[in-house]
């Protein structure tokens, strides 16, 4: 046995080579990102005097290589100030914005049945930015599924497959059959992006079922519950389907809270550390290019 010994210990020596040489291989994403959950509310900026005024929230979008933002904040000032500000030009940061359904936190839970908002809604559509039209109508949060059904958010539903607005929802799974099912395709063609992919984490399999029923279903992934492993890795199931449908997720910090603003470098480098694990082609495309494609931004 003894004479076994140094076999023995120069096989496992072997597999431990190969297996950091392996963890070596999985180096963090270095390209762009394409930020696609921002919130830019008014305890962020408050006017110019609050924690993270525009220079601010654009040096740090700038420093983590963030290209593109889809910016939308309560009230919309915030978004207003942002697609605006000297600083986001000289930052070479795209602003897509989005119109928030909410002037006060008072409205998360009303929205769907105040008709006050489908005005605001139109007041801004037709006002739009100074980084161009709205793109988009969100973030909006749906606490229970059969508030899809409100007067209001039927007809936000519609008017946003007829503009070719995209939607960003807070919702849960079947939240997203109810609000496909009141644009005039039936989901066939709303621009849906599915905040967190469902922050209460349905299972993968209805996910997936999703996915195939709806084709312009997008997946936001921040929060997502049981994306990430050990060591910030991916999770093995997720990353089989993240594989399987390279075309359907992007990222997004969601700075609901200034809490995300001062821990946004983590946030950015968390989902580099993760991309790492998917093939260069894919990681691109859930870092930057879904999104870019979806809103036409090179
Ligand atoms: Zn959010």
């Amino acid at each position: 046995m003894r004479a076994f010994a140094p076999f023995a210990s120069s096989a496992a020596l072997l597999v431990a080579i190969c297996t950091g040489a392996a963890t070596a291989a999985q180096a963090a994403y270095e390209g762009p990102l394409f930020d696609t959950h921002l919130h830019y509310n008014e305890e962020a900026s408050d006017g110019d005097t609050g924690p993270y005024p525009p220079a601010e929230a654009l040096a740090r979008i700038q420093r983590n290589d963030v290209k593109a933002i889809v910016a939308n904040s309560r009230p919309n000032t915030g978004t207003q100030t942002l697609a605006a500000a000297r600083e986001t030009r000289a930052a070479g940061v795209t602003v897509v914005p989005f119109v928030r359904l909410y002037r006060t936190r008072a409205d998360y839970t009303n929205w769907f049945r105040d008709e006050s908002i489908y005005e605001m809604v139109q007041i801004e559509l037709a006002r739009g930015t100074a980084s161009g039209p709205y793109r988009g109508i969100g973030e909006f949060h749906l606490y229970e599924s059969a508030n899809a059904n409100g007067p209001v958010a039927k007809k936000l539903m519609a008017l946003a497959e007829q503009r070719k607005l995209a939607v960003l929802a807070h919702v849960d799974d079947v939240a997203i059959d109810l609000l496909m099912s009141h644009a005039p395709s039936k989901g066939q063609s709303l621009r849906l992006i599915w905040a967190h992919t469902g922050i209460g984490g349905p299972p993968i399999e209805r996910v997936q079922a999703l996915l195939d029923r709806y084709p312009m279903l997008m997946g936001e992934l921040s929060y997502r519950p049981g994306l990430t492993c050990e060591g910030g890795r991916l999770c093995p199931e997720w990353r089989a389907l993240l594989l399987k449908y390279p075309d359907r997720f992007m990222i997004g910090s969601d700075t609901w809270v200034n809490q995300r603003w001062s821990s946004y470098d983590d946030t950015m480098r968390g989902y580099r550390a993760w991309l790492g694990d998917l093939p260069a082609d894919v990681a691109q495309r859930i870092a930057w290019g879904n999104a870019a494609a979806l809103f036409d931004v090179r």
